[in-house]
C-alpha cells in the first residue's frame, strides 16, 4: 500500500498500471506455500522433494514436468493427474507405473499406451478399453506377456529408441478419435472431461458454461477467456492463472485464494475484494492503484475510471503484451504460437536474449554415454551431459538416477527443455477443423493436425471400434 497513487485522468490506465507494477516489490517465485525441499520449481503449491516441475499442485518426489495435480514418484511428464510411478507420460490421468504413454486413463503397469482406458499389463497398445496382457493390440496369455517383457531390454537406450519407432509405426496405422474426452455434454473443444456446455475449451476438467478456457484442470463455472486453473472459479473473464474459491475476476493475473470483484490486478490474494488496478495486495478491499478508499468513494471513482477506459479503448482488453516483464520467447505463448525474434519485435513485443551460462568442468556428449543404465556409473552425477539435439549441457540428479535404475530405464540424451518440447509436440493445437469421419463420412471437428493424412473417426464409429 506504500506505493499507492491517485488515478490520473489525463493518461491511459495501462501506462499508470505499468508504473505501479515496476515499483511494487514482487515475490521472486510464484510459490504458493507448503513446499518442502523443492528448489528449482515454480508456480507450485504443496510440493515435496521435487525438482524442475512447474504449474501444478500436490507433488512428491517428481522431477522434470509441467502441469499436474496430485502426483508421486514421476518423471518427465506433461499434464499428469492423480498418478504415481509414471515416466514420459503426456495427458494421463489416474495411472500407475506407466511408461512412454499418452492420452490414457485408469491404466497401470504398461508401456507405450495411447488413448487407452482401464488397461493393465500391456505394451504398445492404442484405443483399448479394460484389457490386460495385450501386446500391439493383440491378446496374450499372462506367461507369453511376461516373456515378452523379459525380452524387452528397457535399460538400453538403443532398444527403447527402436521400440518407440516400432510403436509409432503401429499407431500410425490405427484410427484416431476426432476429439478426446469423456463424460461431456454439449462441448466443443479437445481434452475435456466431465464438462457441460463448454465452447472452444481445451485441456479442461469439470467446466460448466465456459468459453475459450484452456488448461483449467480443477473446475470452473461461467468463465470466459481464462488460461490456467479453476478450483472454485466462477464468473471470471479474460484472466490468467486465477483460481481457488474466486469469483467476478476480470482481466487479471494471479488473483487467487478467496478473492472476488477484482479487475486489472496482479498477484492479489487472501480474500481481497473490490480492487481495480492493484498489485501484490492481501486482505484488502476498496483499493485502486494500491490506494485505499472508502466504499462510496471506491465505487464512485471506479465508475469514472471505467468510463475513462472505455474512451481510451482499454476497458475489456487484457494487459498489452508490451507491458510484460518477460520476452515473448520466455512465455508459454511462444509454445502455442511460436514466433521468431524478428516476428515478435515487428509486433512491438519484447524478446529476451538471456542465456543461462553453465559452468561445467566435465562434459560428456550424449552419444558417448554407455547405452545401458546398468553401465552408467554414479560418477555421471558429476558430469554435464551435452544434449544430442541442442548441444546444451544438462545434469542428472541422484534421485533421477535412482528412478532410472529402479525402473530399468536409460538416462536421457536430451536436455529437459527439449524433452518438454517433445512431449508438447504430442498434443494437438488449440484449434479445430472440419473433416469427414473416415468410416461414415459424417462431418466432425478435430484438433489433429494434418487430418487428411490420418484415419480419424467420429464418436459413434470410435465407440464401435473400442467397445
Ligand atoms: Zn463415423
Amino acid at each position: 500500500m506504500e506505493y499507492g497513487r491517485d488515478f490520473d485522468f489525463s493518461r491511459p490506465f495501462f501506462d499508470q498500471f505499468a508504473d505501479l507494477l515496476r515499483v511494487v516489490p514482487h515475490s521472486a517465485l510464484a510459490i504458493l506455500g507448503d513446499n518442502e525441499n523443492s528448489d528449482y520449481t515454480n508456480d507450485n503449491y504443496k510440493s515435496k522433494n521435487c525438482y524442475l516441475i512447474f504449474d501444478g499442485e500436490q507433488a512428491e518426489s517428481c522431477y522434470h514436468g509441467e502441469t499436474f495435480v496430485n502426483i508421486k514418484n514421476s518423471l518427465d511428464f506433461l499434464f499428469l493427474n492423480d498418478s504415481e510411478q509414471c515416466y514420459q507420460c503426456t495427458v494421463c490421468h489416474n495411472c500407475y507405473n506407466l511408461k512412454y504413454s499418452q492420452f490414457s486413463q485408469n491404466c497401470s503397469d504398461s508401456w507405450f499406451l495411447k488413448d487407452c482406458i482401464g488397461v493393465r499389463n500391456s505394451f504398445g497398445c492404442i484405443n483399448l478399453r479394460n484389457k490386460e496382457y495385450y501386446i500391439f493390440n493383440e491378446p496374450h496369455t499372462k506367461e507369453s506377456y511376461e516373456a515378452f517383457i523379459q525380452a524387452f531390454k528397457s535399460s538400453s537406450h538403443a532398444q527403447v529408441l527402436a521400440m518407440q519407432k516400432k510403436v509409432n509405426d503401429f499407431f500410425a496405422t490405427q484410427p484416431l478419435r476426432a476429439i478426446r474426452g469423456i463424460q461431456n455434454q454439449n462441448v466443443v473443444g479437445d481434452n475435456l472431461n466431465n464438462c457441460k456446455n463448454a465452447y472452444e475449451c481445451y485441456d479442461g476438467y469439470d467446466l460448466q458454461d465456459c468459453r475459450y478456457c484452456t488448461d483449467c484442470l480443477m473446475g470452473a463455472k461461467d468463465c470466459l477467456d481464462v488460461h490456467v486453473w479453476g478450483d472454485g472459479m466462477e464468473n471470471c473473464y479474460n484472466s490468467l492463472l486465477v483460481g481457488a474459491s474466486i469469483r467476478n475476476i476480470m482481466s487479471s493475473i494471479y488473483v487467487i485464494k478467496g478473492c472476488s470483484d477484482v479487475a486489472y490486478s496482479l498477484w492479489c490474494l487472501q480474500n481481497s475484494q473490490d480492487l481495480l488496478g492493484c498489485v501484490s495486495l492481501r486482505h484488502k478491499q476498496y483499493c485502486i492503484l494500491n490506494k485505499q478508499y472508502s466504499k462510496e468513494d471506491y465505487f464512485d471513482l471506479r465508475a469514472k475510471i471505467v468510463e475513462h477506459m472505455k474512451k481510451t479503448g482499454e476497458w475489456g482488453q487484457f494487459f498489452p503484451i508490451q507491458k510484460s516483464f518477460f520476452g515473448y520467447n520466455e512465455t508459454i505463448a511462444n509454445e502455442y504460437y511460436p514466433l521468431t525474434k524478428n516476428e515478435a519485435l515487428k509486433q512491438g513485443w519484447t524478446w529476451s536474449d538471456y542465456e543461462v551460462s553453465v559452468q561445467a568442468e566435465r562434459v560428456i556428449p550424449a552419444s558417448r554415454l554407455p547405452d545401458d543404465i546398468n553401465d552408467i556409473p554414479n560418477d555421471i552425477l558429476n558430469w554435464a551431459i551435452e544434449c544430442e539435439a541442442t548441444g546444451k549441457p544438462f545434469k542428472v540428479i541422484a534421485q533421477e538416477l535412482k528412478f532410472y535404475r529402479d525402473h530399468h530405464l536409460p538416462i536421457p540424451r536430451r536436455h529437459p527443455d527439449v524433452r518438454h518440447a517433445d512431449r508438447l509436440a504430442l498434443k494437438n493445437p488449440y484449434h479445430l477443423v472440419e473433416i469427414n469421419c473416415h468410416n461414415c463420412q459424417k462431418e466432425v471437428q478435430t484438433s489433429h493436425p494434418n487430418p487428411k493424412e490420418k484415419v480419424i473417426f467420429c464418436d459413434d464409429c470410435y465407440y464401435k471400434l473400442v467397445n
